[in-house]
């Protein structure tokens, strides 16, 4: 491509509303402009990236013998009814009415349309299995999109879903799309995790996420450094290490004032106890409509530890992680008493009690009454427990679950997320297949996605420097960016002719610079597009005998002869995939 003839625009300037570098560098780079709110046009360095990557899904997924269709984008209302989803994905989900008044939405996931496309042909188990899979546009109406392509309203996403006869097959099917996400992800050149995940409203009860590691990633990682376990700080069992010695003499409970002390860390101070042997008191809703009906409930826990949200909704087998109650509800519930002043004591709603705190005793906790908390509080004696469980966040130090270490800590981009369905959606949909025993049994089904857009953002993300993107070759627009320094030279001009047709000939991308600008600006460009390799052509260098190719990721310069500079694009090229 010849950027005179391309449209191609770079700024000096970051946009405002860009956080992350990757979001910055491509509104600089030119790869994307917003249209609205998580709403992008793509540029087209920007789509040749994303053909690129969608090139490695296919190939990967057609060689495990996953076929490609393509479903509608507007799916009827009925369909989502079916499941119950409708509801269920709330506001996300965007509504729309056709002339005639009939619903519809725009595709968020395709569960249903592909469940029903399924349910109208497989007759017998015949027909099974397969995996079926689309790379789409989707539309979630987010309620806080950000961070560019990576939060996006409107993104691409590969979606696959597969249909098996019995458990064993479509764990075998799941099986087989971990391991093709694996491949995926590693042609990609991304440092990434695979980690245990929280099914979502997707349903089904076991799922993976693959994430690229990135400190702007939105998910929190659980990472245990001697062994494979990981998982999404979500679902990662906290474990207590906490030895239980024999427990000491339970002391008279006593309330005592502590005008103002609201927080944790000014109660901590005040009365000089540590966080960790403090207790906290949280309020949730354990309910899907809390509008509706409230049901609320305590969950307490120690000082220094946080309330995992989604363990609750497990917990309750809630669709949405449950919300806090106000300020309001929480003196409803405590007779009077604000948030900062509440304990367990006297309460009449079910108390949660987390595990971490066990054999804590004589702990203090609030006294439902402002500015007052009780000291020598003792479980079981002074409140009731109505359950005890896993209800907070692990964290880094904690013992890893499988006991083979310690957890650490690290931030991930959510890439990619594997789960098996089992029959949910073929049981509500009544997605069946005559048995060999001629017997009318529901299809057993999994679904697995890829965010395109997502993924080569997150590759930006992990992959730049002060001056600009480092694309790797899997996945840059280009791989060669010829900087031609002087246009107007015959010699310079056919000398850069002469490459791009060569490079171009052997399959080898190659954007040339020829615009009437300064050596610098074109590269400080091409520093800021970040293409893998640059030859700069120049008058001065010509006469000298010299071509110079730099690499962009080390920023080393190699002179060589004009004659010799194909093939050393080559032999470079060649490196790069060993
Ligand atoms: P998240 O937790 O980030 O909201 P999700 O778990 O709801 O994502 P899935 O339903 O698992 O997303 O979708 C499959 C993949 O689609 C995700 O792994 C992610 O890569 C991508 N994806 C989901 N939501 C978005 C979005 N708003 N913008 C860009 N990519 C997205
Ligand atoms: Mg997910």
């Amino acid at each position: 491509m010849k950027w005179s003839s391309s449209y191609l625009f770079t700024l000096k300037e970051a946009p405002t509303d860009a956080e992350i570098p990757s979001h910055i560098l491509m509104v600089r780079g030119g790869y994307m402009r917003k249209l609205a709110p998580g709403i992008y046009t793509y540029g087209h360095l920007l789509l040749r990236s994303l053909r690129k990557f969608e090139k490695i899904v296919r190939e990967e997924l057609d060689k495990r013998g996953c076929t490609e269709i393509l479903m509608p984008m507007v799916q009827p209302r009925e369909l989502w009814e079916e499941t119950g989803r409708w509801k269920e994905m709330g506001d996300g989900l965007q509504k729309l009415k056709n002339r005639n008044g009939h619903d519809f939405c725009l595709g968020a996931t395709h569960e249903e349309v592909v469940t029903d496309y399924a349910r109208k042909d497989v007759k017998s188990y015949r027909d099974l299995p397969f995996n079926l899979y689309q790379i789409q546009t989707k539309f979630r109406d987010e309620i806080r999109p950000r961070f560019g392509l990576m939060r996006g309203r409107e993104f691409v996403m590969k979606d696959a879903y597969s249909f098996d006869v019995d458990v064993e097959g479509a764990q075998k099917s799941y099986a087989k799309m971990h391991e093709a996400y694996t491949a995926i992800f590693k042609r990609l050149g991304a440092n990434f995790r695979v980690v245990q995940a929280d099914s979502g409203n997707i349903g089904g009860n076991q799922s993976q996420e693959f994430h690229i590691i990135a400190d702007s990633g939105e998910d929190h990682l659980m990472v245990c450094e001697e062994s494979d376990f990981a998982a999404n700080i979500e679902v990662c069992p906290a474990i207590d290490s906490f030895q239980p010695k024999p427990p000491p003499p339970l002391e008279p409970m006593e309330e005592f004032a502590t005008p103002g002390l609201k927080t944790i860390e000014a109660l901590s101070k005040a009365i000089k106890v540590p966080a960790n042997q403090l207790v906290k008191t949280m309020f949730f809703s354990a309910s899907d409509d809390p509008a509706k009906d409230l049901k609320p409930v305590a969950v307490i826990l120690r000082g220094s530890d946080e309330v995992n949200p989604v363990k609750l909704k497990n917990h309750f087998g809630l669709s949405n992680p449950p919300l806090m109650l106000n300020d309001d509800e929480v003196r409803r519930v405590t007779g009077g008493a604000s948030p900062g002043s509440c304990g367990p004591v006297g309460l009449k709603i079910p108390v949660l009690c987390d595990n971490g705190i066990k054999h804590r005793f004589n702990f203090t906790v609030g006294a439902n009454r402002d500015d007052f908390h009780l000291k020598n509080v003792n479980h079981d004696r002074d409140f009731k427990v109505t359950t005890w469980g896993d209800f907070r966040m692990a964290k880094e130090g904690d013992a890893s679950p499988d006991g083979k270490g310690k957890l650490k800590s690290y931030r991930g981009i959510e890439v990619g997320h594997i789960f098996y369905l089992g029959t949910k959606y073929s049981k509500m949909m009544q997605a069946n297949y005559l048995d060999t025993d001629s017997v009318l049994k529901p299809i057993e089904m999994g679904c697995y996605g890829i965010g395109i857009t997502r993924t080569v953002q997150a590759v930006i993300e992990q992959n730049n420097d002060k001056d600009g993107i480092i694309w790797p070759v899997s996945v840059a627009p280009f791989v060669v960016h010829i900087c031609l320094l002087d246009p107007d030279n015959a010699e310079a001009k056919a000398l850069s002719d002469r490459y791009y047709e060569e490079l171009t000939a052997k399959g080898i991308d190659v954007l040339v610079d020829d615009r009437s600008e300064r050596p610098g600006v074109k590269f400080k460009d091409a520093d800021l597009l970040g293409m893998p390799l640059r030859i700069n052509i120049g008058a001065r260098g010509l006469a000298a005998g010299e071509i110079e190719i730099l690499e962009r990721k080390t920023k080393k310069l190699d002179k060589v002869s004009p004659g010799a500079v194909v093939e050393k694009v080559q032999v470079w090229l060649k490196e790069q995939a060993t």
